[in-house]
């Protein structure tokens, strides 16, 4: 029997891993199958206080991992199958093995949405991207015409973060306005080296024969016109979804499927809570995340000492 189960291990899992460690709760953190979480995958993170010089991404997902762990936190890769919430203690099956606890804090995390084409999924990391700040600089991309996909502050973000390294950046999205922030939207769109392309989707990235990106082809919903763009990289920016399929059902989540806690970090469930990703639809930082995950270890810690009394 568990004390602590901590699915994820992203900021917010590792966190809490740290904290219940920390409380001598001996933590187990089912890492998913991306042992790390999604800042793994960004080159330099600048912006996660205490690091003025940036610190890599994987670089800072294994420190925390062996901080919690030098205090007792147990990591182990695998993925939940499934999860039986309906009595205490709780349980999952892990890699098709049972294992039970008294409480559980989820940090799935999210992951990026895909447009769901078929040249999307064999183009990938040949030039299709969903992450610009970890992609952007590749020589591949430099001087090259670009495209982004999306029209939300993270589209705006990343078509900004672009124009550094492209000749010019098309930002593609599907309606005739920007879903984004005022002041993100005013400033992508006042940025020369940045070319909307409205009302218009991609239905296919070109080119699968060739093992690498070229362009796109765009239609424009309105007319149904379809013409193609060239370009050397696509960077797909429409949002993100949680992972959190395995509750649905379960616990409360909103229309896009982000958990949504009755209090903190608590869940309605005693006994289970939630943070990170899988709950944060607005900031979605690493130290959010991180901060989340500290304060669902508090609260699990708080709830195994009620058990007790
Ligand atoms: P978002 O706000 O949900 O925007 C997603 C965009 O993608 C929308 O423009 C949407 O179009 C489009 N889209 C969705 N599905 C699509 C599809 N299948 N095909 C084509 N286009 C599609 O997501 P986000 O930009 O990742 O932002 C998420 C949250 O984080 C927001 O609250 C945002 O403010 C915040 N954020 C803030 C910052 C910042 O302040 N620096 C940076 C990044 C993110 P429609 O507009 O037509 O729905």
């Amino acid at each position: 029997m568990e004390k602590v189960i901590i699915i994820g291990s992203g900021c917010a899992g590792l966190t809490a891993a740290l904290y219940t460690a920390r409380a001598d709760l001996s933590p187990l953190v089912l890492t998913g199958i991306m042992p790390g979480g999604l800042l793994t995958t960004t080159s330099t993170v600048e912006n996660f206080p205490g690091f003025p010089e940036g610190v890599d991404g994987y670089e800072l997902m294994s420190r925390l991992q062996k901080q919690a762990e030098r205090f007792g936190a147990r990591v182990q890769f695998g993925t939940v199958d499934s999860v039986d919430l309906s009595r205490a203690p709780f349980r999952l099956v892990v890699d098709g093995e049972g294992v039970e606890t008294q409480s559980l804090v989820i940090a799935s995390g999210a992951r990026h949405r895909h447009l769901g084409l078929a040249s999307e999924q064999a183009l990938e990391k040949k030039g299709v991207t969903y992450c610009a700040t970890c992609d952007g600089a590749l020589p591949v991309f430099r001087n090259q015409p670009l495209v982004v996909v999306g029209g939300g502050d993270s589209a705006c973000e990343e078509a900004q973060y672009l124009t550094r390294f492209g000749s010019v950046v098309y930002l593609v999205h599907r309606r005739d306005q920007l879903r984004a922030s005022k002041i993100m939207a005013e400033r992508v769109l006042a940025n020369p080296k940045v070319r909307p392309v409205w009302d218009s989707v991609v239905t296919e990235i070109l080119d699968v024969k060739q093992d690498k990106v070229t362009g796109v082809r765009v239609k424009n919903v309105k007319t149904g016109e379809e013409t193609a763009l060239a370009c050397a990289g696509v960077f797909i920016a429409i949002g993100h979804v949680p992972n959190t399929h395995l509750f649905r059902g379960v616990l409360d989540m909103d229309d896009q499927g982000y958990l949504v806690p009755q209090r903190g970090a608590a869940m309605r469930i005693p006994g289970v809570f939630a943070a990170g990703d899988c709950v944060d639809r607005v900031y979605r930082q690493a130290i959010t995340a991180a901060g989340m995950g500290c304060a669902a270890a508090i609260e699990a810690e708080r709830y195994l000492a009620g058990l007790k009394q």
